[in-house]
């Protein structure tokens, strides 16, 4: 739609984070976008939320990404920074399988604007309480461990204490011991680590965020030249080639600028009428 461009090559940006989430990020912004990030430390983003419950998140997911990196612009002095922030619920199709959301912000005070990459893919997010270690090693394929690691708790997901980033049979037999000698109700907790370093699952989908948030910085506004053209909202209603009335499938989608209102309608190519199988009204 725009025209190819690098508008943050030579530049540089900090990236807050603690968890290795700077081994993809850097790497695929200084390939697709000539951008290089600095890694920033001294501050501990835990205290922006953790994923065993025992710190709870800072506002939305958004809200901790922008937070994340606002602090290390600060620490860094730097006027472009990156963040990236995860969530987990269910599947937006069944509600059945776990699901990661990933985020990845760049703020450039520069150009007073912030550009988001997303992305939603299943989860490795396995979870079980157990009251022996027969019921443990079941758990352990579906956990994917030892390429992801765990965390183990006494009695239920909710108890204060616990061991984080167990990554091998020794250590979690030595946690399973000492979780069942504080459990009072006899069981134990088990579930995978959610932090990036310990799921490569969620590694996987962070680069697929920053991925998408790459794109989005190369591709220029065709009216004031910022960052940041993109689709914002698609037009449904494609009509139904055997009753012509609209259906659920896409006729358009509107990109849209960040920093100015300019917007544009692209038509999507493809077949001008829908199947009707896809007709609430031919195919109830
Ligand atoms: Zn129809
Ligand atoms: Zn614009």
């Amino acid at each position: 739609m725009s025209t190819p461009s690098k508008p943050y090559a030579g530049l540089k940006a900090s990236l807050l984070t603690q968890h290795g989430k700077e081994s993809i990020i850097c790497p695929q912004l200084a390939d697709s976008n000539g951008l290089e990030v600095l890694h920033v430390e001294g501050y501990d983003t835990d205290k922006l939320g953790s994923f065993t419950r025992d710190i709870p998140r800072y506002g939305s997911q958004l809200d901790a990404a922008r937070k994340k990196a606002r602090v290390g612009m600060e620490l860094s002095g730097s006027i472009l920074g990156i963040a990236s922030e995860g969530a987990f619920d269910n599947d937006p199709y069944t509600g059945m399988l776990p699901w990661n959301y990933e985020l990845v912000i760049l703020i450039d005070d520069t150009r007073d604007i912030e550009l988001i990459g997303f992305f939603g893919g299943e989860a490795q997010s396995a979870s079980r309480q157990v009251s022996n270690w027969n019921e443990l090693n079941t758990l352990l394929s579906e956990a994917q461990f030892t390429t992801h690691q765990l965390v183990v708790r006494p009695d239920d997901e909710y108890h204060l204490e616990c061991r984080k980033g167990i990554r091998d049979i020794a250590s979690l037999r030595e946690a399973f011991d000492w979780a069942i000698s504080l459990s009072k109700s006899g069981n134990v907790f088990v579930e995978n680590d959610l932090r990036a370093h310990t799921n490569p699952t969620r590694m996987a989908n962070i680069l697929k965020a920053t991925q998408d948030l790459s794109r989005k910085m190369n591709s220029l506004c065709p009216e004031c030249r910022s960052p940041g053209f993109w689709v914002t909202e698609r037009q449904k209603g494609l009509p139904c080639s055997h009753c012509d009335a609209p259906t659920n499938l896409p006729v358009a989608n509107i990109w849209s600028c960040v920093k100015c209102k300019f917007k544009k309608e692209e038509v999507k190519s493809g077949p001008l009428k829908a199947d009707p199988s896809k007709c609430q009204y031919c195919n109830p």
